[in-house]
């Protein structure tokens, strides 16, 4: 099955008001791809701003599992839509490391974010020391079987691969071991969900840029990008984009 590309960036703890004329940037220069799915992942304080500009699809960067409460300082899926959220990323590696979330966390956020009538980025990826004793596919799978929902979907949860260990340090794995985590991925969906899984998108995450978004991109399996630092501005991002485009 052709699946969309989709490029997806995660602005993180960035950005002020000023920086909305970055997202205009952006999505004026996403116009012209219109075979690509865009989308950007402002922090909360900046949704509402960056969901006003002209072509924007913006997400959260994460949600609370509950729509209400006595949560001091969290955000509820509800009201990442209600601020024009369409998305919202789950378990990227900063909330589980930082922030000490199980696959149990991760999957009730998911949940809580298809509740909302949001897509879901759900985030897997192994340290370090796990790739380097030659167990990153096993420690994977076994995310993608505590964290994933069993019942969504398909084309509304998108799981991104991101190593720990690429994640902003401009450290990226060889694109075959990309493919092959890629590959064991979807082979673990299909296993669970049968031919639905193959709507679900699979993104590659970590130090993605203008000059490698091709090449892993273009790996088998990789459906799109989860990006951190190369999503802060057009002259960036654009790139990196229009990398997908070309793959389309
Ligand atoms: C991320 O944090 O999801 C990420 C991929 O960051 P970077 O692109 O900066 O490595």
């Amino acid at each position: 099955m052709a699946r969309r590309k989709y490029v997806v960036g995660n602005w993180k703890m960035n950005g002020l008001s000023a920086s909305i004329a970055d997202a205009r940037a952006i999505f004026a220069g996403v116009a012209g791809h219109p075979a690509v799915d865009v989308a950007l992942c402002p922090p909360f304080t900046l949704l509402g701003a960056m969901a006003a500009v002209p072509g924007a699809v913006v997400g959260g960067q994460d949600c609370h599992r509950a729509a209400l409460g006595a949560f001091t300082g969290s955000i509820a899926a509800p009201m990442l839509a209600d601020a024009g959220a369409s998305l919202v990323i789950v378990g990227h590696s900063e909330r589980r490391e930082g922030f000490g979330e199980s696959d149990g966390d991760v999957r009730a956020k998911a949940e809580a974010g298809l509740t909302a009538g949001l897509s879901v980025i759900l985030c897997v990826g192994e340290p370090r020391d796990v790739r380097e004793s030659g167990s990153a596919i096993d420690y994977v799978l076994a995310q993608i079987a505590g964290s994933v929902p069993d019942n969504f979907d398909p084309q509304r949860l998108a799981i991104a691969y991101e190593p720990i260990w690429a994640i902003g340090t401009g450290l990226v794995p060889t694109v075959d071991d990309v493919a092959a985590m890629h590959g064991a991925i979807r082979g673990a969906l299909a296993g669970r969900f049968g031919a639905a899984a193959d709507a679900m998108r699979i993104l590659y995450g970590g130090s993605v840029n203008g000059d490698n978004a091709a090449e892993l991109l273009g790996a088998a399996d990789v459906d799109g990008a989860l990006v951190g630092g190369a999503s802060l501005t057009s002259a960036k991002f654009l790139p990196i984009v229009e990398a997908a485009a070309v793959l389309g």
